[in-house]
């Protein structure tokens, strides 16, 4: 704070100012890649990965999916990074916790789960025990990645009991009344 004086107006300095308890100051700030979360990326946006990002290991250290690297070399298709065990443990406890997971409404209501549909088609590698796409386009799940033990209504093996609810009475014949018909007025 600096005064000029008695018959001058005292001018505040506010490079030096500090907030106090109450004041309302911005969050702290945070880099770019702490910020961005599930949903954030746009059309055209760019997420760059880290170069030291835990959930990617370099492409000849996934021995954990050993049905992929071995082939992926003879096709020609090796990657430079996959992801990392934790990341894939990670990943699978996301979608299990998630939509498609076991504990879902809609699991619990199923008449059976994936695991045991025709329209389930397991993933690879590592995660083929647990997840698989759903491949019905009647079920909600069409397209997702859906956990073995989740489940839907139009599991293929649905079993629906048609017969009517309501029981249909026996033929009934009234046999208290009788037309007698001689054989001759019968004709024509
Ligand atoms: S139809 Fe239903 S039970 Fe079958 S795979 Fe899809 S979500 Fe699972």
């Amino acid at each position: 704070m600096a005064s000029g004086g008695p018959d001058h107006p005292v001018t505040v300095s506010e490079v030096v100012l500090l907030p106090g308890p109450e004041a309302l100051v911005a969050p702290a700030w945070l880099p770019w890649t702490e910020r961005v979360r599930a949903g954030d990326l746009g059309v055209g946006d760019l997420l760059p990965i880290e170069p030291d990002d835990p959930r990617m290991v370099p492409g000849y250290l996934g021995p954990d999916d050993t049905a992929a690297e071995q082939l992926s070399p003879e096709l020609g298709l090796g990657r430079a990074r996959v992801l990392s065990r934790d990341a894939r443990l990670e990943l699978a406890r996301r979608w299990r916790d998630g939509e498609w997971g076991p504990d879902t409404e809609t699991a619990r209501n199923a008449p059976g789960p994936c695991a045991t549909c025709g329209f389930y088609l397991p993933l690879g590698g590592l995660l083929s025990a647990m997840f698989g796409a759903c491949g019905n386009e009647l079920s909600p799940a069409d397209g997702q990645v859906v956990h073995a033990e989740f489940g839907c209504g139009a599991h293929s093996e649905v079993e629906v009991d048609t017969s009517p609810t309501v029981p249909v009475a026996e033929l009934v014949y009234d046999d208290a009344q009788l037309e007698l018909v001689s054989p001759g007025s019968a004709k024509g």
